[in-house]
This record gives C-alpha cells, sequence and structure tokens, in this order.
C-alpha cells in the first residue's frame, strides 16, 4: 500500500501532538513510515530517509537489532506483565540496580515510570510531598529555564519553558518561575560567554533572594537544552548553577531525558561532564534505545532519608499502571548490553567531533546564523536576519519547514523547529554517513535559501559569507 492510502487514514482519524486545528486533516505531505533499519527508515513508498533526529533524540541503536526483539519477546512469552502495587519483578530490580552502578553520588534509589513526562511529574509530586513532610508546605516555587523542554503532563508542561509551547493550554502559573536561557547566541549584547555566565548566575540569585530560599522547592534544568535548540550553556554555567541552589538548600533536579544512555558519550552526564551531583536524575528515551517506553529518575538516599523520620500519614500516592513493567525492563536491559558489548559510547566521544566539525561546515551558508552542539546533539540555527519585522515567527517556520521538506525529498530526516533543525542521529552512526547527513542538509539549506530569496523573505546584505562571530557581532 502507498503512503497515499496510508495518508488517507490519517487524516481520517489521528489528532498527532503539537497538531494545528486549522489544518486538522488537511496535511497532503505527512510522511508515513514503515520500516527501520540501521539508522535510515523507509516510507510506505519505498523511499529510504536518513533518520536525522534518531525518532525523538531516544533511537541510540538505530532500527532492526534482533538482540532487543528477542529479548522482549523471551519476556512477553516468560512474563509480560506485573503490578507493582502488588509484587516486584525480576528485570526491574536488575535494571535499578544497573543504573544505580552509573549514577553519581548516593543517587541509588530508583523510580519506575513509563516515559520522559511522567519521570519529571513524579520527581516534582516527590519534592512537593517532601516539603509537606518536613513541615514546610510553602516550599512549593520551582525555578526553570526559558527554552527548558521538560514533558507534557501538565506539571511537567509548566516547568517548560519554550516560546513556541506557551499556547492557550493551561499550565500552573504562580508557583513556576523562569531565568534566561543560557544561549550566547541569542544574547548578543553580551561580550564574552563569561560574562553573560556571570549575568545567568546572578540572575539565579536575585530570583532566589527575591522568592525567598526557604519557599523553592527545586531548581529543574536540562544539561544541555535539548528540544529548546540545542542550547549548550557556557563554560561551567551548571557547576554554578548547581552551586548556588545547594547554597540555599534548595534541591537541583538533573532532567537527563536526553543526554543520559550516550547522547554526549555517557551513561549520564551529570557528574562526568559536569561535576556536580543532584539529588534527583531524570531518564527516558534511551534507555531502551528508544524501543520501548520507559522513563523514571533516581533519587538521593539522603533526600529519602529525610523523609522518612517518624513521620506518619505520609505516603508516596504516585505510580503508574506499567512502572517497572518487565517488557520495556528487558528491553532496557538488552540495549545496555549492546552498548557495553559495542563499546558505543567510546564511539559518541570518538564520531562526535568529527559530526560537529562537519556540520559546523554549514556555517557558510549565509542562512545559517549558528551551528551549534555537543556529543551527537546539534541545532543549525537560520541566521537572525530572517527573524525581524512583526511576521517574524511565520517567516521563522516557513524556514524551518522548507529545509525539512527540501531535505526530507533528497533523503534525510530533520527536525524543523521553527527557525532550527535540531540533528541528533543513532548513536552507530559513522563517518561515512555524517557526511551524508551533511552533504543533504548543505543542499537542503541552499534550497532554502534560494527559495527565500525568490519569495523575497531573504535579501543579501552585508552579513552574507560571514562566519557566526561576525554575523554576531554585527547583529548586535
Ligand atoms: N525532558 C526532556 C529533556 C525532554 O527532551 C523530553 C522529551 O523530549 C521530556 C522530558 C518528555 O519526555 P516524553 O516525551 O517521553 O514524555
Amino acid at each position: 500500500m502507498t503512503s497515499e492510502h496510508f495518508r488517507r487514514g490519517y487524516n481520517k482519524h489521528l489528532l498527532h501532538p503539537w497538531a494545528n486545528f486549522n489544518e486538522l486533516g488537511k496535511d497532503e505531505n505527512k510522511t508515513v513510515i514503515t520500516r527501520g533499519e540501521g539508522i535510515y527508515i523507509y516510507d510506505a513508498d519505498g523511499n529510504r530517509l536518513l533518520d536525522g533526529p534518531a525518532g525523538m533524540w531516544c533511537m541510540q541503536l538505530g532500527y532492526g537489532r534482533p538482540e532487543i526483539a528477542e529479548a522482549v519477546s523471551k519476556q512477553m512469552n516468560q512474563l509480560a506483565y506485573t503490578s507493582s502495587w502488588n509484587v516486584v519483578n525480576d528485570k526491574e530490580i536488575e535494571l535499578a540496580s544497573r543504573i544505580a552502578s552509573k549514577t553519581p553520588g548516593d543517587l541509588n534509589r530508583i523510580f519506575f515510570t513509563t516515559c520522559g513526562s511522567t519521570a519529571v511529574d513524579a520527581a516534582l509530586r516527590l519534592c512537593q510531598l517532601a516539603s509537606n513532610i518536613k513541615g514546610q508546605p510553602n516550599r512549593k516555587h520551582i525555578l526553570s529555564r526559558e527554552s527548558a523542554y521538560h514533558g507534557s503532563s501538565f506539571l511537567a508542561a509548566s516547568v517548560t519553558g519554550k516560546e513556541r509551547d506557551k499556547s492557550a493550554m493551561d499550565v500552573l502559573i504562580d508557583k513556576v518561575h523562569f531565568i534566561s536561557e543560557p544561549c550566547f547566541y541569542h544574547h548578543p549584547s553580551f561580550a564574552s560567554e563569561e560574562e553573560f555566565c556571570d549575568f545567568l548566575i546572578d540572575e539565579l540569585e536575585d530570583k532566589i533572594n527575591e522568592l525567598g530560599a526557604e519557599n523553592i522547592m527545586c531548581f529543574i534544568a536540562e544539561p544541555i537544552l535539548a528540544s529548546g535548540g540545542v542550547i549548550v550553556p557556557p563554560k561551567d554555567y551548571n557547576y554554578r548553577c548547581w552551586e548556588k541552589v545547594k547554597k540555599y538548600g534548595i534541591t537541583y533536579i538533573a532532567d537527563e531525558i536526553v543526554t543520559g544512555f550516550g547522547r554526549l558519550g555517557h551513561w549520564f552526564v551529570s557528574e562526568e561532564v559536569m561535576g556536580i551531583v543532584p539529588d534527583i536524575i531524570t531518564f527516558a528515551k534511551g534507555i531502551t534505545a528508544g524501543h520501548i517506553p520507559l522513563g523514571g529518575y533516581a533519587v538521593s538516599e539522603k533526600f529519602l532519608q529525610e523523609l522518612s523520620d517518624d513521620k506518619e500519614g505520609f505516603m508516596y500516592a504516585n505510580g503508574f499502571t506499567w512502572s517497572g513493567n518487565p517488557v520495556a525492563c528487558a528491553a532496557a536491559l538488552a540495549s545496555w548490553d549492546i552498548f557495553e558489548k559495542e563499546d558505543v559510547f567510546s564511539h559518541v566521544k570518538e564520531i562526535s567531533t568529527y559530526f560537529q566539525q562537519q556540520l559546523k561546515t554549514l556555517e557558510q551558508i549565509p542562512l545559517v546564523g549558528e551551528v551549534r552542539g555537543v556529543g551527537l546533539m546539534a541545532a543549525v540555527e537560520a541566521s537572525m536576519q530572517v527573524s525581524n519585522g512583526n511576521d517574524r515567527l511565520e517567516k521563522d517556520y516557513a524556514v524551518g519547514e522548507l529545509v525539512d521538506s527540501h531535505c526530507q525529498q533528497l533523503g534525510l530526516l530533520v527536525r524543523p523547529l521553527i527557525n532550527l533543525c535540531i540533528i541528533s542521529p543513532p548513536l552507530v552512526i559513522i563517518e561515512a554517513q555524517v557526511d551524508e547527513l551533511v552533504s543533504i542538509l548543505k543542499k537542503g539549506l541552499e534550497l532554502t535559501l534560494a527559495d527565500l530569496r525568490e519569495q523575497g523573505i531573504w535579501q543579501d546584505t552585508e552579513l552574507s559569507h560571514n562566519t557566526s562571530n561576525a554575523k554576531r557581532a554585527l547583529s548586535s
């Protein structure tokens, strides 16, 4: 059956995340995927696409790994389900102990959920409960950052700071506070990253003092802001935030849902890369190499001990039908075995230098304002030139969509995000495939620029053909 056939069914019956109701049921171009192999996916007409976003930051090992399929099938035959309300299964015990062996400090207690949003939600609810148990019912304010993405449950969406996601949907407003996104490129008024970092840390401290440290429940932060545009904070920013937050006795939650399980070549980056020991680390996505939904958090033993001293009547009334599901845990264990056996994370550390270098060459295209990233996560951001005027957002959306559609024609799936393209391929990508990815993206960006020139959206100025720093200086 062809894509056309499937598309009819999609338009008739499906409501997808982030749907625009004005366009519901009218998408003539929706890509219909029916198969995956290695780092490629195939549409219903047999066209091959390199999976630039690795699903959604999650298909660490690519597609068609028989070891994971066999582990899942075996587990389904042996034991498909247990309820955490009544019993515990062998696979969740094994997985929890492996996770505890990789988390920093005393983060040895693991709570399993069904995805990233439920992991964030469950961690925040644990913090709320902790405030109540400790007799600090006013300690409920949450600090987050602009451009952060933490998920889609009510609480996780509430702590999300992405501009685009501030839609008409309700969120918790009065208890969530956003400080600036740590993106140097978006803040051209600062002369250096150091100066910008000092500003960010002062801003954090001012906010703590304004709210009163005793009223702040937690600070939640992705080490690298992923869906907000692969924002790599200034050097030492994460460490200095952690230091400040701990100085005031506030709980630090590291959201490692994207950075965990190999995207930067580490099980977790909190300690190994940033040198910090959070109180809670959330994870999801890569833990099953994207094969089966599973999320959770690791929490410090000390954090929990403070909740158990002779307190009565408090209980962690929070959990999910599929918490610690044995099939999901079996998929995670099988993925884990491959990560170790094939030394996938060492490969990430090696290939990511090449990956970032090659992507950086795209800054030669006038349309590109900045290419930034770390490990196997990167964003190509269209120049600020496109973003001026009242119809800024409309033009920016047009850029992302044009790049995406040209790249798909050429055999690459990118993740358009307003004026950005996010690239986070499967961890097993090799050099020749990086070359393929970058050369298609280059062509896609050039074709987009030609379209924008034709539509009069883009005018060549002296900014053209400059590097990102020069563009930055000129646009400030
Ligand atoms: N936290 C981060 C950092 C994420 O990137 C995401 C999803 O992209 C989430 C939380 C939510 O995860 P999920 O979509 O599995 O609910």
